[in-house]
């Protein structure tokens, strides 16, 4: 059947000679797994419309009961060549594509997804905060995936968690509950990891905010560090397996 759609790519591979593996995240279809026949060789009718991070108009051939497409046409919509030029912007985009690719397993789409990984491409081409916009990233997207950290009540006890309450090492977060957790119900899950109040606040700031407005936020160097280590701690919990680009990612933010 033939499929047309657009499609970011978010991983690319050398296949045999002179093709390529590629896994496309899709507006109508989900994560794509397909080859391009010849795409690496000098006059390839793909151009370079299938470089890594590429926005593009895609058609492929897909067989249902198979893992690899065929892709038929493709042409550039973004190119996004910013974000291949430069070490940090490369590093945070092979992450957010390994997030995807790991963290949907299935087929089944989400338009909300490939529109929140668009935009996020956006905002590393734009200059924006790499970091926060990671993050931002990664709290959406565990939402999309039905993983929404619930940080407004206790997990256990629904009782209503006001941050500005609590002193430093008072709150948990369980990666397990999926949530925070008060003091009073630490040992509900004793696996949960401290959280701060301002880590806290600032998670629900970005559940909730825009990613334009992304900017404007000023965080200290401390709370994006705290930050960093909760949702990689709890993203490990649902994804089950490291993703491979945190490590060249962490190399290349030194
Ligand atoms: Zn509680």
């Amino acid at each position: 059947m033939i499929r047309e759609t657009e499609a970011i790519v978010i991983t690319s591979h050398n296949w045999r000679e002179t093709s390529k593996l590629l896994t496309f995240y899709t507006r109508y279809f989900g994560k794509v797994k397909a080859i391009a026949k010849g795409a690496r060789r000098n006059k390839s009718p793909f151009g370079s419309s299938l470089e890594l991070f590429t926005h593009l108009h895609l058609i492929f051939y897909e067989r249902e009961n198979r893992d690899l497409q065929i892709v038929s046409q493709s042409a550039t919509e973004e190119p996004f060549q910013e974000m291949r030029e430069d070490l940090k912007r490369l590093s945070y985009g092979c992450y957010l594509g390994e997030l995807v690719d790991k963290g949907v397993r299935g087929k089944e789409e989400s338009q909300d997804l490939f529109k929140l990984l668009l935009g996020a491409f956006h905002l590393f081409k734009n200059g924006y905060d790499l970091e926060l916009t990671t993050r931002f990233f990664e709290l959406r997207f565990l939402e999309l995936l039905g993983y929404k950290p619930h940080l407004h009540r206790c997990v256990s006890c629904q009782r209503k968690i006001v941050d500005s309450f609590y002193s430093p090492g008072q709150l948990r977060l369980s990666h397990s509950l999926g949530g925070s957790l008060c003091p009073n119900c630490h040992l509900k899950d004793r696996e949960a990891t401290p959280l701060s109040p301002p880590a806290l606040s600032l998670m629900r700031y970005l559940q909730n905010t825009d990613l334009s407005k992304l900017n404007r936020l000023k965080v200290s160097l401390q709370l994006r560090q705290e930050l960093k280590s909760v949702l990689y701690s709890y993203l490990l919990f649902r994804l089950e397996k490291r993703p491979k680009s945190l490590d060249f990612l962490e190399k290349n933010l030194q």
